[in-house]
């Protein structure tokens, strides 16, 4: 602990660094510059030092990581996309992912806490005007704070425009009534990014709106903290909206934009979601490969069996290669191209890799891998929600081959 603290006294420095510096190299190549490489390990000391060893309780207890956020928010390593100008250190997509694979080696459950803050900001910082980036962007960076993004209903998922929770306008106000499911940091949050249906007769890209709400106001019921499979730090309830008036000043943008606005934002936030199944996947690997050398079967340690070395060069490959597309989806979007291609390929890909790396080190595990004092289970039960949350696999393959179609379609 003592080496991060000396060195995050200039953390802060560090990332108005990468800020200044974003979107200068154009050009192709693999090496991260210096002060990349000193962030990136700033992250794995405090994975390993601050995540690592307190991440199984947090998956026993479900108590929320509340202290881990608190010393992550201090080192930067929170709310990494809000501007300069609120407080924020502005950075990369591709910093924020470098950052990130670190953070949910240690537990994506944590990470993923972490990451939901992004998810929330992201439509204030593309869509929100001067006084609401003051307001809510500027909250974040002063104090330790969490917010979240609710779209997801009872009744819609994948199907976004099926939504049905309303906001109606009356004079200054709108009312909100409806239901949100399965909001990560619902209960911890300060404050949501909520899409709401403001015309109950439009189509799709013009029936919803998007707006930011304290969690405080009267009318805001928050469901029980719900238990799922993995990643069991995280926060995920139902919100529910009776009658809670929005002041219109809070409205995103303008009325009628809410669903570009929430499909714009998976834009910036699905290269960071992609790089969380990495680094669950190259925990896995890690975890995996150290074993089979230690691990002795028919007298030779199992990774001398060409089966399981195999697997864990299959592991490597899958590492490998799902960093090289997230970053590419990352330098995308950074290079300021439309990256929805590259961000449902690195979403897709990382989320399959992650499960087969869990599954295959639970595998390689044997009967320990089937046990919770050893950390591969978690792993695997971690995996599946990457699979789900932020567009599942199948919506992702959706948007690659409508990409893909109408491409050829604009050629001809
Ligand atoms: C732990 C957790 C955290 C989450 N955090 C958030 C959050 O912070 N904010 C938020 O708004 N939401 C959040 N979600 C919701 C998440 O984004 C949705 O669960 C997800 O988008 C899938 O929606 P659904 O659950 O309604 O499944 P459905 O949409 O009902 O899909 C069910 C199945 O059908 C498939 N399917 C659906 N449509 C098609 C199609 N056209 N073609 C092929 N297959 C299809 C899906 O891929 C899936 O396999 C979270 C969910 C979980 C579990």
């Amino acid at each position: 602990m003592k080496i991060i603290c000396s060195s995050l006294k200039t953390n802060f420095k560090i990332l108005r660094f990468f800020s200044a510096n974003k979107g200068t190299k154009k050009e192709i190549g693999f090496d991260l510059n210096d002060d990349q490489k000193e962030f990136q390990n700033l992250a794995r000391k405090f994975s390993l030092e601050e995540i690592i060893p307190k991440a199984s309780h947090h998956d026993k207890t479900g108590e929320y990581p509340m202290d881990i956020i608190k010393k992550a928010w201090k080192l930067g390593f929170l709310n990494v996309h809000i501007p300069q100008k609120y407080g924020g250190s502005e950075l990369s997509c591709l910093d924020e992912c470098i950052t990130g694979e670190e953070l949910a080696y240690g537990c994506s459950g944590i990470s993923t806490a972490i990451l939901a803050n992004s998810l929330a900001e992201m439509p204030v910082i593309l869509f929100g005007n001067e006084e609401i980036k003051k307001k809510y962007l500027g909250r974040m960076t002063s104090e330790p704070l969490l917010a979240a993004y609710c779209v997801t209903e009872p009744g819609a998922g994948s199907d976004v425009a099926g939504i049905q929770t309303k906001a109606v306008k009356k004079k200054d106000k709108y009312i909100l009534n409806g239901q949100k499911l399965w909001i990560t940091n619902g209960g911890v949050a300060n404050w949501y990014f909520i899409l709401a249906r403001t015309d109950p007769s439009a189509p799709a890209n013009k029936a919803f709106s998007g707006f930011v709400i304290d969690s405080n106001t009267p009318g805001i019921i928050i469901g029980k903290k719900e238990l799922n499979m993995g990643q069991r730090a995280s926060d995920t309830r139902a919100i529910t909206f009776e009658n809670v008036a929005i002041p219109q000043e809070n409205i995103l943008g303008a009325e009628g934009i809410g669903f570009k606005i929430a499909m714009t934002a998976f834009d910036n936030t699905r290269p960071p979601v992609a790089i969380g199944a990495v680094g669950l996947a190259r925990r896995a690997f890690d975890e995996a490969s150290k074993y089979a050398t230690e691990r002795k079967a028919f007298g030779k340690p199992i990774a001398e069996h060409q089966a399981i070395a195999f697997m864990i060069a299959n592991m490597s490959i899958a590492v490998e290669t799902s960093r090289l597309i997230t970053y590419r989806s990352a330098f995308e979007i950074d290079s300021g191209r439309r990256n929805t291609f590259y961000a449902s390929i690195a979403k897709a890909y990382a989320s399959d890799i992650a499960n087969e790396c869990a599954s295959n080190a639970v595998q390689i595990f044997g009967g320990c891998g089937f046990n919770s004092e050893y950390p591969v289970e978690k792993l695997m039960r971690d995996a599946k929600i990457f699979q789900i949350y932020e567009g599942t696999s199948q919506i992702q393959r959706m948007i690659i081959a409508r990409e893909i179609f109408s491409r050829i379609k604009n050629q001809s």
